[in-house]
């Protein structure tokens, strides 16, 4: 393993424009479970059932009771070491941009300033019948939330269904087009369009660096160096032996 991280850094340092994708596996250190752990809300609610447009626009009475255990989850989590780690590369030049699946503002927290939220955000809601917009906070204690008008609110995030914010999606498609390496951390790489990002840094020959605690459908295909283990321990070392090379 060290020999691997020894090598995923020396490709961080001698790249021009690195950046790093992140899923929900990132966030899972910090409390926030992805859809695919045991005994979490994902195995209460079906995300096929709870997470797309259609369910939303149906019930949202019914949606908005897996939001409001989503909001107190994603309210008491804290960024940890994987998100302050890509934090740090930013400021020391060597990272871009973290362009992220997940709604929980930690790369926000952790001190990253360019972060692309390619499925949203779930820190402001909107009307979907008169597009007003709101806070989350000026909404937080009334459940379910409610526009002026009188309509159930739906949080800025992006459900299956929906279409990917269009800003996001052409920052992230320029970025992976143009990098030389790529971070991928804790996703499992199966969501559209997103999944098509590390395929296209691929193509343009940019050198791919996943870090997961099993294998994605990308590693044996796509990843040039496959770190498996936890966010929180393969980016804090990733991030000491850029350091420890750059003192060399
Ligand atoms: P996913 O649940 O499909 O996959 C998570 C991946 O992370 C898996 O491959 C798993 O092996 C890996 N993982 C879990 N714990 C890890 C750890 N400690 N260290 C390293 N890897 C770890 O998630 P996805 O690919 O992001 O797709 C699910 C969709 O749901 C995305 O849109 C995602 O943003 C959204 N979602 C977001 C949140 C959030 O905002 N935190 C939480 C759940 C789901
Ligand atoms: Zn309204």
């Amino acid at each position: 393993m060290d020999a691997l991280i020894d090598k995923a850094a020396r490709i961080i340092l001698g790249s021009k424009l690195t950046i790093a994708l992140t899923g929900a596996g990132i966030s899972v250190e910090s409390g926030i479970p992805d859809f695919r752990s045991k005994g979490g809300l994902w195995d209460r609610f079906d995300p096929e059932e709870y997470a797309t447009i259609y369910a939303f626009k149906d019930n949202p009475e019914k949606v908005w009771r897996m939001l409001k255990e989503m909001e107190q989850i994603v309210d008491n989590a804290r960024p940890n070491a994987a998100h302050t780690g890509l934090a740090e590369l930013e400021q020391m030049g060597l990272l871009k941009s973290v362009l992220t699946q997940n709604v929980d503002n930690l790369h926000q927290e952790a001190g990253s300033r360019d972060v692309i939220e390619y499925h949203g955000n779930s820190r402001s809601l909107t009307c979907l019948w008169c597009n007003r917009k709101y806070d989350y906070k000026e909404k937080k204690d009334k459940y379910p939330p409610r526009c002026e008008c009188g309509k159930i609110l739906k949080p800025d995030v992006i459900f299956f269904g929906e279409a990917i914010p269009s800003l996001a999606m052409a920052r992230s498609s320029q970025l992976a087009s143009t990098c030389q390496a790529l971070l991928i951390i804790g996703t499992s790489a199966v969501v559209s369009p997103f999944n098509i990002l590390p395929r296209q840094a691929k193509q343009v020959g940019a050198t791919i660096i996943e870090i997961n605690l099993e294998k994605t459908v990308l590693t044996d295909g796509i990843t040039d160096i496959f770190l498996q283990g936890k966010a929180t321990e393969r980016v804090s070392q990733v991030v000491s032996a850029v350091k420890a090379l750059q003192g060399a």
